[in-house]
């Protein structure tokens, strides 16, 4: 489905997270459900969510400790976080909004107000506007121009390559699936097939030249752009 932002539910309580998946899921958003960490970290390999709801108290790794490694993470620090917890002090609160949550639920909470504060954060997280200028690397795109370089050579693309870079660079080292893509870069034009994003993404991959390195493919998972690759070692390289 496409305009639901993706939550992952990380909790190991049964009864709360089917009560917060069921309410998610009749307010328009895509919950997933993880019990603990390590299945956590499993379906954010698989696709970043839009925002995380977090236990605190999970078994194995606590949800403090999740969030201060996801924080740290470059390809979840952008991920708003809400710490859900049975502990309302406010010390706790401190602790959870320090390990970098962007927001912070006592329980006992109404799922009115659980989800009046998903709204809030992602509405706080909204993408920045378009005319912001982007740079990963030596690639740099300018939206008011439009004008893509790497290394400072104009690289000429079409316009769903360039939307789709331009999404792919304000959202970097983020492994995004195709029906995401399809979702932030074609919107609402039901009727695109997923391989159509395989097809854009080779022409931009192509335009790109030595930069298309940077653009991966995940394996199962999608697509991800990439400022971690060494582009000096691609023997096709002139510097
Ligand atoms: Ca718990």
């Amino acid at each position: 489905m496409r305009n639901m932002p993706a939550i992952l539910v990380v909790e190991d309580e049964p009864a709360i997270a089917e009560l917060v998946l069921v309410n998610l899921r009749h307010s328009g958003f895509r919950p997933t459900w993880a019990m603990d960490g390590v299945t956590a970290q499993r379906e954010i390999d698989a696709a970043t969510p839009d925002l995380i709801l977090l236990d605190w108290m999970l078994p194995g790794d606590s949800g403090l400790q999740l969030a201060k490694r996801w924080r740290g993470d470059v390809r979840t620090k952008e991920v708003p976080i809400i710490m859900l917890t049975a502990r309302g002090d406010e010390a706790d609160r401190v602790a959870g909004l320090d390990a970098g949550a962007d927001d912070y639920i006592a329980k006992p909470f109404s799922t009115r107000e659980l989800l009046a504060r998903v709204r809030a954060v992602l509405r706080r997280k909204a993408p920045q506007t378009d005319e912001t200028k982007l740079e990963v690397g030596a690639l740099k795109l300018d939206p008011v121009t439009h004008r893509v370089t790497f290394e400072d050579q104009a690289i000429k693309l079409g316009p769903t390559e360039y939307r789709l870079l331009q999404y792919l660079m304000g959202h970097v080292e983020r492994v995004h699936s195709r029906a995401q893509l399809l979702d932030k870069v074609w919107g609402d034009q039901v009727y695109i097939e997923e391989r159509t994003v395989d097809v854009h993404v080779k022409r931009l991959r192509e335009a790109l030249g030595a930069a298309g390195a940077m653009l991966e493919t995940v394996r199962g998972a999608g697509y991800r752009l990439t400022a971690e690759v060494n582009l000096a070692q691609d023997p096709g390289r002139s510097k």
